[in-house]
């Protein structure tokens, strides 16, 4: 029954006829328009949230347990679709954009991330193939793993083991940002993917992300005081809703 129900499902995300490609340049503009959302159809998660984020900007998403950050985030990232309302990147419905593309630009970096049984050089490339051995050498010193690169016996050639369990948690979650940090992306939205980290380290890593993302379109989740201190804004989210006092800021944004 459970197979049945599987393939049955319809919640496979396709490409919408005449999907096109997001531009290289994209500014990673954000906004979500009247946006509803729930798992199951008898539990609201969203409310018909606005909420307009612009391009380059750092927004921290705050608020109580299960009060839908991560949503907003997977809704950004089109890994759901909305029921109701619009989510937009660069002004464009994201269901109109080739999910391809908008895979390639909106990176999400989860709270536990899967890595493969392969080296760490080839886990980290799996974020661009192309990228240099200078280029992962730099995403790895910005994500304070290059003292860990030194420390492994083969160095970039250590096998991580099934799901990356040679390493600790924070090693992994950190090994998952650099990958997303070679993908170049446009939108980076980093859903609690420091929490194994001790705040020291988080602290250091932040503040190395700095100049990195310039000019990309970040959202962070955190129930950590120093991400929300790093982030240009913050946004509270109270039971599926954005607190008045975010509303007012978000609409002096628009
Ligand atoms: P946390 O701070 O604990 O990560 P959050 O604010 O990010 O929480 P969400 O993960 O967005 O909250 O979850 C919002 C609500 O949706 C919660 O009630 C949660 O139980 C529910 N939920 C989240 N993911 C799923 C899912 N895959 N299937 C069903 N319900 C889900």
């Amino acid at each position: 029954r459970r197979l049945m129900e599987i393939a049955e499902a319809d919640t496979i995300l396709r490409d919408r006829p005449g999907a096109f490609a997001l531009q290289p340049n994209t500014s990673g503009a954000i906004e979500l328009r009247d946006v509803s959302f729930s798992y199951h159809s008898d539990r609201p998660v969203l409310n018909a949230i606005s909420l307009r984020i612009n391009p380059g900007e750092r927004v921290a998403l705050a608020g109580k347990s299960g009060n839908g950050k991560s949503t907003i985030a997977r809704l950004v990232a089109r890994l759901y679709d909305a029921k109701a309302g619009t989510v937009l990147v660069e002004g464009f419905d994201v269901r109109d954009i080739k999910l391809k593309s908008l895979r390639s630009s909106v990176i999400f970096v989860p709270q536990d991330p899967v890595l493969f049984d392969v080296t760490l050089r080839e886990n980290l490339r799996y974020g661009n193939t192309e990228a240099t051995q200078d280029e992962l050498e730099k995403v790895a010193r910005i994500v304070q793993l290059d003292s860990l690169i030194h420390s492994l016996p083969n160095g970039w050639d250590e096998p991580l083991g099934p799901r990356g369990n040679r390493l600790s948690g924070g090693e992994r979650q950190r090994v998952a940002l650099a990958r997303a940090l070679l993908q170049r992306p446009r939108v980076l939205i980093l859903d609690e993917c420091t929490s194994a980290l001790d705040s020291l380290t988080e602290k250091w890593l932040l503040d190395g992300l700095d100049s990195f993302l310039k000019n990309v379109t970040t959202i962070i989740i955190s129930h950590r005081p120093y991400p929300l201190q790093w982030a240009d804004r913050v946004v509270s989210m109270s039971y599926g809703n954005i607190d008045e006092h975010d509303r007012a800021l978000t609409t002096s944004t628009s």
